[in-house]
């Protein structure tokens, strides 16, 4: 169990369980804290976040700065209580979820309110594997000299992961050949045709070998998420391609969810969400991020989502009924490229797009209003962290 210093135990509360804590189970749990006692289970002891795949390939000291926090500098998680390991089983009848923690031993959690937030698994860069900080580090460092060492680099997929990969290796080593094969005919499907367009220009002008109408022939999941040299072949008739290194953002992803009872989930595995955030079926068990299917983007991680499953919690603890609805856009909008020499780019759903300066993203964006105002503060106390990233074995 990873036992933050500080928690209170305050039995008298209802207990709300979150399923991982990525980028959504770690805002759901920051501001959950009044009303409730919280518990979460955690495949790791840090936020990995699945944010900007590219400067975490071609930047990983920036990148860290901002998406690599230990969960105890979180000052909104000092009351959450933590376990190291990841769920396996949900009984809903019981209201009990069993967790086999990282030291292989299990054990059982009670919960009035279940939140899942478990995520995806895609490539080698999101996995629902249990880690320690050492094993999340050291896979850090050995993505990036994998990359730093190829020459000629294939980036297979046209989504925002492979958009912002290709265009961030190209752009910071001019020196390597980097070709980007989709099968459509523009890169960045979901997003504004304006948008759309932008990152086909800004992709040729880092120098990205551009491949339109490339479909590569599947491959295994192993091959996938390998991270190494190797031949792909093009279902669309072209000839087959060999790199030093191939890149798979194929948007191949499995939804984390095996854990739960099969009625929750859709065909394809992702869970069942109304509007309210609630898992349909189940009234006091909400769902958010990439696993819960709200809308066909399934776009909930990024839309603020966690508003509405707090508030529809608190609304239930109260005794009243969830109303809060989320509303998705119909397009996607966001950051794709991250942070450049030139500033971040944000594309809003109508195509539009804002550049923010560098100095405005680090002296107010992330300080002040991702830091503070979205999380609640963020400690940079390290020895803080190494104190808790030991992990109490104190079950
Ligand atoms: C504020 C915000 C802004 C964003 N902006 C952008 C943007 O500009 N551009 C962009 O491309 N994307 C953006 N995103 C989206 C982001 O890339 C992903 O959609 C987001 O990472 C998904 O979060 P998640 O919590 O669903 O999954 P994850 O962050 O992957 O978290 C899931 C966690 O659950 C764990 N887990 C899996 N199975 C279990 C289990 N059985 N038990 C316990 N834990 C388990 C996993 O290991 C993982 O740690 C943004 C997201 C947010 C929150």
């Amino acid at each position: 169990m990873l036992g933050f210093q500080g928690v209170k135990k305050r039995s008298k509360l209802p207990t709300v369980l979150i399923i991982g804590m990525g980028d959504t189970g770690v805002l759901v749990a920051a501001h959950l804290r009044r009303n409730c006692q919280v518990v979460a289970v955690t495949t790791r002891p840090v936020l990995l976040s699945g944010q900007e795949l590219g400067k975490r390939l071609t930047d990983l000291a920036y990148w860290k700065k901002s998406y690599l926090t230990p969960l105890d500098a979180f000052r909104k998680l000092d009351d959450v209580e933590c376990i190291h390991g990841k769920v396996i089983a949900v009984n809903t009848e019981e209201q009990v979820a069993s967790v086999e923690c990282n030291d292989k031993s299990t054990r059982s959690v009670c919960w009035d309110y279940l939140v899942i937030a478990s995520g995806i698994s895609n490539g080698f860069w999101r996995t629902a594997r249990v880690e320690s900080v050492e094993d999340v580090e050291f896979d850090l460092e050995r993505q990036t000299s994998t990359i730093m060492s190829a020459k000629r680099v294939a980036v297979i997929g046209g989504g925002p992961s492979g958009t912002s990969v290709a265009f961030n290796v190209a752009s910071r080593f001019p020196d390597k050949d980097v070709t980007l094969f989709f099968s459509g005919e523009e890169v960045l499907p979901g997003y504004h045709p304006k948008t759309r367009a932008y990152h086909m220009n800004r992709l040729g002008e880092a120098g990205v070998i551009v491949k339109p109408g490339h479909r590569a022939v599947n491959s295994t999941d192993e091959v996938r998420t390998a991270l190494k040299g190797g031949t792909v072949a093009f279902s669309s008739g072209q000839p087959d391609y060999s790199g030093d290194l191939l890149i798979w953002a194929t948007g191949a992803v499995h939804p984390n969810t095996a854990f739960l009872p099969p009625d929750m989930l859709d065909e394809a595995g992702f869970i069942k969400t109304d509007t309210t955030m609630t898992v349909v079926g189940y009234s006091n068990v909400f769902a958010i991020g990439d696993a819960a299917a709200t809308d066909p983007l399934r776009s909930s991680a990024r839309n603020w989502a966690y508003r509405i499953v707090c508030r529809n919690i608190n609304a239930l603890i109260q005794g009243k009924f969830p109303a809060h609805r989320f509303q998705p856009p119909g397009s996607r909008w966001g950051s794709v490229l991250g942070l450049q020499s030139n500033g971040l780019t944000l594309h809003q759903q109508n195509g539009r797009r804002h550049r923010l300066p560098v100095w405005f993203v680090q002296l107010i964006l992330w300080p002040w209003i991702v830091t503070r105002g979205i999380y609640g503060g963020i400690r940079k106390d390290t020895s803080r962290h190494q104190v808790s990233n030991g992990l109490n074995n104190d079950g």
